[in-house]
């Protein structure tokens, strides 16, 4: 069951008219070889080597993966190790900018005449989904023709966080790199309806985009309700087909592909240049920002270059948000570099509220909130008693950890902190 209803937040998009600038060329890089779902990659340099901007840098031989590219132009120091947010660790590959940005030469636009020339192609260029979840686009886009047939293009523009306007602002500055991406597909692929769904309170987009839609055959702009979470892929894709995706499938399976809109822009520049995924636009707010803006940066940027970038006030600084507050997460060093899929930086002078919790009051509200149809109040107790068993029958595996639950509950449980605990207790003893 998928519930279209959501919740109402209030919408903080203070960048939305900062136009993107890019940061200062950064003296070094600390580039993860964990940036996406999937299998991390391996370092394809040592240290010593050149690199330019574009050069491969890691890659892995796993499907579900995608190779890494530097940012800068200069010459690996180190290959070194990272310990991330979630607490697992991996390889980094850290570079000494020469500050020249100079592209690699050997960058050109690939030859894409087909569905298995585009998903190579989408593969090479070091493409993940860029609104926050990861995965790799190229396994979107290679689907089994013979098992499926796929009719609808979903781009995603919702953007349904409060304060990040990274997608927004990729509207507005590169629509036509957006439309370029939408056609390449739907032509390589014979999808009949490419839809973008933007969110109501981006009126201006939905205007630009229905003014350089309207006499383009079988493209279409949807207009979203303004509540979160419309952009969760499942609930943007049952919002524009009215099919559900099953439980552990992909939307191909049901006929259709959802992807980011800055993703889809990403693609058309490789499509166009060859030039792969080596920077990203970040939106940077909170408020222990000065000058909250949007910065375009290298991927493997330390997030404190970017943060002073945005006059932050570092030494005020209590929490620091990785992503938008609903499913961001804290980081606990600021020094930690920029990844593929982090969208903004958010960062307040106060430190997260004690929240006092009471006993659930079974209001069912959670339930009612859940965009899935799931029970977080009846997974809180099956955790609490240890029960696998119970969280596995209710399903612990879907939830996406959207935090709607948790917002909406008078109790002030903390659900979807405790639907993440409960998730790996039940999966890692399946
Ligand atoms: S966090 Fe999980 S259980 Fe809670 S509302 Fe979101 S999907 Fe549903
Ligand atoms: S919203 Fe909170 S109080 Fe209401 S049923 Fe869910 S957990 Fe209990």
């Amino acid at each position: 069951m998928i519930r279209l209803n959501g919740i109402r937040l209030s919408h903080s998009k203070n960048t939305e008219n900062c136009e993107t600038r890019d940061l200062e060329c950064p003296k070094r890089i600390t580039v993860s070889m964990s940036q996406h779902i999937g299998a991390p990659a391996q370092p394809t340099v040592k240290a010593g080597d050149e690199v330019k901007v574009g050069t491969k840098i890691g890659d892995a031989e796993t499907y579900i993966s995608c190779p890494i590219h530097s940012g800068v132009s200069g010459k690996v120091t180190r290959i070194g190790e990272m310990l991330l947010p979630n607490g697992k660790t991996c390889k980094t590959v850290e570079i000494e900018s020469d500050g020249k940005q100079t592209p690699d030469e050997s960058l050109a636009p690939p030859k894409i005449t087909d569905k298995a020339s585009l998903a190579a192609a989408v593969r090479e260029s070091g493409c993940c989904g860029m609104g926050g979840a990861g995965f790799p686009t190229h396994v979107k886009l290679a689907f089994d023709e013979n098992k499926t047939h796929i009719d609808t293009l979903i781009i995603n523009a919702a953007e349904c966080e409060p304060y990040i306007t990274s997608d927004y602002r990729e509207l507005i500055e590169n629509a036509d790199g957006i439309i370029g991406g939408m056609t390449l597909m739907r032509e390589i692929l014979g999808i009949e309806r490419v839809c973008i769904g933007i969110e109501e309170n981006k009126p201006k987009a939905i205007k630009l985009f229905r003014d350089k839609l309207r006499d383009k055959k079988g493209f279409e702009v949807l207009k979203l309700r303004s509540a979160y979470p419309q952009g969760a892929e499942k609930v943007i894709a049952y919002y524009a087909t009215g099919r559900v995706i099953g439980e552990g499938k992909l939307p191909s399976e049901h006929g259709m592909i959802v992807l980011n809109a800055s993703t889809t822009g990403m693609i058309n520049t490789y499509a166009e240049t060859g030039m792969p995924f080596v920077a990203r636009r970040v939106t940077v707010d909170g408020d222990a920002v000065g000058n909250p803006s949007n910065i375009r940066a290298p991927i493997g940027t330390p997030i404190n270059e970017l943060l002073a970038a945005a006059d932050t006030d570092l030494e005020g600084m209590k929490r620091l948000i990785a992503g938008g507050p609903m499913m961001g997460i804290s980081l606990y060093d600021p020094s930690l570099p920029l990844l593929k899929t982090t969208n903004a930086f958010l960062a307040f002078r106060t430190e997260a509220e004690k929240i006092k919790t009471t006993p659930c009051i079974r209001c069912g509200r959670c339930i009612q909130a859940c965009p899935l149809g799931l029970m977080p109040c009846e997974f809180e107790k099956a955790y609490d008693r240890g029960d696998r068993d119970a969280l596995n029958r209710l399903k612990i595996n879907l939830c996406m950890n959207c935090g709607s639950c948790t917002y909406v509950c008078p109790a002030k449980r903390p659900l979807a902190e405790k639907n993440q605990l409960a998730k790996g207790f039940a999966l890692s003893h399946k």
